[in-house]
């Protein structure tokens, strides 16, 4: 996060620079079940966000001896594909996505019923194939759908999304010039009952704007909420009624 930029005109008319009141989400776009070879996954859009998340496991630990005698452990690994940013980024791991690795799976961790499953792992695999600001959020978001189509029992799903600080007005789901040059930008994960998972902040809030920007942030959580759930529902219902493959058998 950049210092705020007096230049910089972040409205016209009340409207931000992509035309969203201060407190919209971008479009979102959420599919489960893309990839053949995952046991769940799910592709998502969140503005110019385009990520991608695979779930395998429960399945066995390697190595041995990370295996926990009483629950699953979950493994989680964000990856920013190097042609996802403007400018080439360097491939493979950094600080950046190790801490998003930790935070994002520290998420999704107190929903999973790992205890269902000990010595075993579940791994959680996130791609950015695209980013704009918000890739955090939306790789928890498709995660949580992935863990879902992968069958693996939870309490609850997980929904992420921002909120920000930009030309002192506080706006949801920051895009990438907001996020840049705003002055604050606060990721958020919640269960749909509001427990929050997932709270980080970058820059500054006074204690009413912060207040004012959880309850905003909470309020996307609720929306994209209802979007995973229409997206596993659709699926699934669509599953039932497809037709039963009918196999001739060749003499
Ligand atoms: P998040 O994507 O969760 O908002 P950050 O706040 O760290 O996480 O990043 C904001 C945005 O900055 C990213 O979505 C991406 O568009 C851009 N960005 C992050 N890292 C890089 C990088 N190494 N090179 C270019 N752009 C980057």
């Amino acid at each position: 996060m950049e210092e705020c930029n007096d230049n910089i005109s972040f409205f016209k008319e009340g409207l931000r620079l992509d035309s969203r009141r201060p407190d919209e989400l971008r479009p979102i776009k959420i599919e489960a079940g893309v990839l053949a070879r995952a046991d769940g996954s799910c592709y998502i859009e969140m503005g110019g966000n385009k990520v991608i998340a695979a779930v395998y496991g429960p399945r066995e630990v390697h190595p041995r001896h990370l295996q926990e005698v009483t629950r699953a452990i979950v493994r989680y690994r964000y990856n920013m594909a190097s042609f996802s940013v403007e400018e080439r980024k360097r491939p493979g791991p950094d600080r950046r996505s190790h801490e998003i690795s930790k935070v994002s799976r520290e998420a999704l961790e107190p929903v999973i019923l790992t205890s269902y499953f000990p010595r075993s792992v579940i791994d959680v695999f996130v791609e950015v194939l695209q980013a704009d600001a918000g890739t955090r959020t939306a790789g928890i978001n498709a995660a949580s759908v992935a863990l879902a189509d992968a069958g693996i029992p939870m309490k609850s799903m997980i929904s992420a999304c921002a909120a920000g600080k930009v030309g002192d007005t506080l706006v949801l789901d920051p895009m990438k010039e907001e996020d840049n040059f705003g002055q604050a930008d606060m990721p958020v994960a919640m269960t749909p009952n509001g427990d929050i998972t997932l709270l980080q902040m970058d820059g500054r809030f006074t204690k009413d704007e912060f207040s004012q920007a959880l309850e905003m942030a909470m309020k996307g959580c609720r929306e994209i909420y209802e979007l995973q759930r229409k997206c596993l529902i659709g699926k699934y219902a669509q599953l039932e009624t497809e037709p039963f493959l009918e196999v001739q058998v060749c003499d």
